[in-house]
């Protein structure tokens, strides 16, 4: 089963609680990318060259609020990604102290079906909100993009199983931009890897954590920002998003938590002469 780990910043608490994980050639994840690359990052790899993937959403406790950052892979079975363990986040949210029912804000950094399948579970057959206490945000246009005939069938959100339900249920906020959480918790637009992308910044006792979403996906990207997965919708805007975000860790110190990146997944970029790495958080 997936895990879970928790740190505490001022008043304010971080929790990393893993779905499920998957193994991938990283020729595979980055097809653009030349795969004599991948060699030199062999600290980032397994098993003969392989890349893990955690899906890992992130709890905040936040002015009395308990948020939840995206939904992860869910419970039916997806043909487009191999997922190593079966996805258990209500189990490991559960075993972290917080039931379903306690959680006020769903959060989604976009829409891509590996961020959004515990939004429901079948309930006598029935796609049924997994979240009944929770406002569910969202931005209008991401929602929008993904309404439009063509948007990349593979990677968009079975809608009838885990988006139709929330709205029928009156579940659904629509934002715009920099939204706020909480006083907390702000919504910083991070664009590219889908059009409506939006990273999360939880300011709190001293520390900035940047919630990355899908901005990056492994910390070999801390060294070659350049490279995107083949997912990116748009490949210049994804990395102006993820150089942006990296240049915040590396000049203020802040911190990144990312959905995809070996679990945990929190840590920071170390800048020392003129070389970028990725160094995991205490
Ligand atoms: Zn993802």
């Amino acid at each position: 089963m997936g895990q879970f780990q928790r740190w505490t910043f001022g008043n304010a608490e971080l929790i990393a609680v893993q779905d499920t994980w998957s193994r991938l050639r990283p020729d595979y994840f980055f097809p653009a990318v030349d795969p004599a690359g991948f060699a030199a990052y062999p600290q980032h790899l397994v098993d003969n060259g392989r890349m893990v993937l955690s899906h890992t959403c992130w709890l905040i406790s936040s002015a009395g609020k308990t948020i939840l950052v995206d939904t992860g892979m869910g419970s039916r079975p997806l043909s487009g990604l191999p997922v190593e363990e079966a996805p258990a986040l209500p189990s490991v949210l559960v075993a972290a102290g917080v039931s379903p029912e306690d959680v006020d804000v769903v959060v989604f950094t976009h829409l891509h079906f590996d961020h959004t399948g515990w939004n429901t579970v079948d309930r006598e057959g029935a796609p049924t909100p997994l979240f009944p206490n929770a406002r569910h945000v969202v931005q209008q246009l991401e929602w929008d993009y993904w309404l439009q005939a063509g948007a990349d069938a593979m990677a968009a959100s079975d809608r009838a199983a885990v988006l139709d339900p929330l709205v029928d249920a009156g579940l659904i906020d629509f934002v715009e931009g920099e939204h706020a959480v909480t006083e907390q918790v702000v919504t910083l637009p991070t664009p590219g890897h889908t059009p409506g992308h939006v990273s999360f910044v939880l300011t709190s006792g001293g520390e900035s954590v940047l919630l990355l979403g899908d901005a990056a996906h492994s910390p070999m990207q801390v060294h070659e920002a350049h490279w995107c997965a083949g997912a990116d919708i748009d490949p210049e805007l994804a990395r102006a998003s993820r150089r942006m975000l990296f240049d915040r860790s590396a000049s203020d110190g802040a911190l990144l938590a990312s959905n995809h990146f070996p679990f945990p997944g929190l840590g920071r970029v170390v800048e020392a002469d003129g070389v970028r790495r990725w160094e995991e958080f205490e």
